[in-house]
């Protein structure tokens, strides 16, 4: 076929193919596979090798073969599992064709006595002959014989013939296109083009060559789109022209100096960092990022503070109306008085609500608390200059710049999150916002001390709480989640509890996926104010809630959860002064690698290298929070094997981004990565 074609070819429908029916295409539709270009990347796993091989006497047992014989003679034995048998020859030897369920007319007309045929199939030796079960591939004529067949991993229902024969048509077909990557780019992958990289990644020969420059190119070329969509995202909100906000930093200054404590540095800087966005005329979308415990929020608040006092309204959202509050009466502790702080619960009455409206539109109102629902509702502002959103790791680029937009032009945004990601996947999963990071956690906080334990040892750990409890301290008692079966957690949990219940009488709260969210808030507000002293759960603890009391956190089935998880979840401790530990109980002992896990943990309070090395350990896929965040996953790009990629990638549009150089030319590439859809008009 001659007709050139260009990349829209690649975006057209299954159908278009030869040999692609309904029913193939909707096996393939399945499976994700939509378009012609979602088949490049059925890459083949392996191949079988179905070049000739020489004569009957040269052949390798247990291998896959090809031959070309002389059926001689037929065995057809009429008697029930006896097989058919046809004896065939070439000049060097002998050989047996065995055929189990097929007719003799089938056998006769493949393998014609007295007839060159070629077979192929994998080579036996019985009785002292050589022998092949069901040929396969059988032509007369073996110049018709390719000779390699890749081979395809199965589970569509779709055979490898098929797979062969559209990707064979695919590849035959391939447009070409115009390069879009800089000279410099080029020459790291030895100039390979796009369309010879595809080829090659289909050739059987290349199979697992992970390294090799068609290779690496592609990989970086799926790396490379995600980043240039999120950076043309973050470009265009930051081209949103807003007023500049003004404030006298001797306010903001005089709340700093009445916290009991001092901030960071990286508390400062961040908070620079957020100042200097609130003061520019162009609007800030902005994360926060920090590990738990970090101290996030009271730079969030701060930087609220300096926006009322340019005259602009603020909301804060959390994802739990706890959290919201807890929010709510720390800045009531650290405002002056004259600001106007509300909290829009759940509970509250219509009524009430439309009070709280009313008064923000009329701008009786400073600064409003509430959970992400305050953002669905249509509630209206008189002039909101800010929003901060508390935990948002579930949020996808989609969401966000959904949010943004929402938000109007004259409003900031600044959202937060604890979830320590790796640095490579900085990009790919939030590359579409400014980045704040804190990094060290508040001086003199002490580490959590993590212990494992087995399961029998429970009494052990019994002694312990009791110890503590003496102290005055409060514990969480964290149940297995077993993902698969919410009811055995849910009884297991009662169990527990119920067991915990018999050795601490009245100290014992349970909290379970059935929970209603009232009772929820009801138990956890008389946890924070001691009321209890150990909070058994099933579902994770909410996030970011400050129980500054509580200071021991008991995990079971601790394997259940990714170091990152446990992580967060120790993070709910040791957020006051005191000496706190986090022990992670086990069914049985750990496998060395579990242990390596486990060691990491204890070795180490720092969320980003925990995530680092959980990444290593269990692949990106898998860290918390990203397979909500919605974001697509890589087809041949890997953050562990590709770490230079990410790293070069990232530099490339930093160099774009400061050379202000026209991106017009990638749009055919983001085009076919299915970026476009984030960004309908780039370039
Ligand atoms: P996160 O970053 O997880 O949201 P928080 O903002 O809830 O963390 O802060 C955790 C705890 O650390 C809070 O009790 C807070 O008062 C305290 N904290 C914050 N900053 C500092 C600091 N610079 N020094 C000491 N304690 C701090
Ligand atoms: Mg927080």
């Amino acid at each position: 076929m001659d007709i050139k074609r260009n990349y829209e070819y690649l975006l057209s429908d299954l159908s278009s193919l030869k040999g692609v029916g309904l029913k193939t295409a909707n096996l393939l539709k399945k499976k994700k596979i939509n378009n012609i270009f979602d088949l490049l990347w059925k890459i083949p796993k392996s191949y079988t090798d179905r070049s000739l091989s020489s004569k009957i006497n040269d052949l390798k047992i247990d291998e896959v073969q090809t031959i070309t014989i002389i059926p001689r003679k037929y065995f057809f034995p009429r008697v029930r599992n006896l097989p058919n048998r046809v004896l065939c020859e070439d000049d060097t030897g002998e050989i047996d064709c065995v055929f189990f369920n097929s007719y003799e007319g089938y056998i006769k007309k493949i393998l014609p006595i007295g007839k060159e045929v070629t077979i192929s199939g994998k080579i036996k030796y019985f009785r002292n002959k050589y022998q092949l079960t069901n040929p396969k591939y059988i032509s007369e004529d073996s110049s018709l014989i390719k000779r390699k067949h890749n081979t395809y991993s199965l589970t569509e229902g779709i055979s490898e013939k098929v797979y062969n024969k559209i990707i064979l048509q695919i590849i035959q077909n391939l447009p070409e296109i115009d390069e879009w990557h800089s000279e410099n780019i080029l020459k790291k992958f030895n100039h390979i083009g796009w369309n010879e990289s595809i080829k090659k990644l289909h050739e059987p020969d290349n199979v697992g060559k992970f390294k090799e420059n068609f290779y690496q190119r592609l990989a970086y070329d799926e790396i490379f789109s995600t980043f240039l969509v999120n950076s043309e995202i973050r470009k265009k909100i930051k081209r949103i022209k807003k007023i500049k906000k003004k404030f006298d930093t001797k306010k903001q200054n005089e709340i700093i100096s009445k916290l009991d404590f001092l901030l960071t540095d990286d508390q400062n800087k961040t908070l620079n960092e957020i100042n200097k966005d609130l003061c520019s005329d162009n609007k800030m979308f902005r994360l926060l990022q920090g590990d738990v415990g970090s101290g996030k929020t009271i730079v969030s608040l701060i930087s609220a503070f300096n926006t009322i006092n340019s005259n602009f309204q603020v909301a804060v959202m959390a994802p739990t109306e706890i959290l919201a509050r807890q929010h709510f009466l720390l800045a009531k502790k650290i405002f002056p008085e004259k600001i106007k702080l509300e909290l829009l619960s759940g509970k509250s009455t219509y009524k009430e609500k439309k009070k709280i409206s009313d008064k923000l539109l009329k701008k009786e109102i400073d600064i409003i608390f509430g959970t992400h629902a305050l953002f669905q509702k249509k509630i209206e502002f008189n002039r909101l200059g800010l929003i901060i959103i508390d935990e948002q790791h579930k949020f996808g680029v989609n969401q966000r710049k959904k949010l943004s937009d929402k938000a109007g032009k004259d409003c900031d945004v600044l959202l937060m999150t604890a979830t320590p990601i790796p640095r490579t996947l900085t990009m790919t999963i939030y590359g579409d916002m400014d980045l704040s990071i804190i990094r060290e956690k508040p001086k003199f906080r002490k580490p959590v001390k993590t212990y494992s334990k087995i399961e029998n040892k429970i009494d052990d750990v019994i002694k312990f709480v009791k110890n503590e409890i003496k102290l005055g301290n409060q514990i969480f008692w964290v149940c297995p989640l077993i993902e698969e079966s919410k009811k055995i957690d849910h009884a297991s949990a009662i169990k527990k509890s119920e067991y915990l219940k018999k050795l601490f009488p009245n100290q014992v709260y349970l909290l379970h996926g059935k929970t209603t969210i009232e009772e929820k808030e009801k138990i956890l507000n008389k946890f924070l104010k001691n009321e209890f002293k150990i909070l058994v759960s099933t579902t994770i603890i909410e996030v970011g809630i400050d129980f500054p009391n509580a200071n021991v956190i008991i995990i079971e089935n601790a394997n259940k959860f990714g170091l990152s998880q446990l992580h967060q979840l120790r993070g709910r401790v040791g957020r006051g002064n005191k000496e706190s530990s986090c022990i992670l109980m086990f069914k049985s002992n750990l496998s060395d690698n579990a242990k390596k896990r486990i060691n990491i943990l204890k070795d180490s309070n720092d969320g980003f290298k925990i995530s680092e090395e959980d990444m290593k350990l269990r692949g990106f896929g898998d860290i918390l929070g990203f397979k909500q965040s919605g974001i697509k996953s890589f087809k041949l790009a890997d953050p562990i094997h590709n770490h230079d990629l990410f790293i070069l990638a990232e530099k490339e549009i930093k160099r774009i981004e400061n050379e202000k150089e026209d991106i017009s030319k990638f749009k055919t590439l983001v085009k076919l990565y299915d970026r476009a859809d984030i960004i309908n008009d780039i370039a």
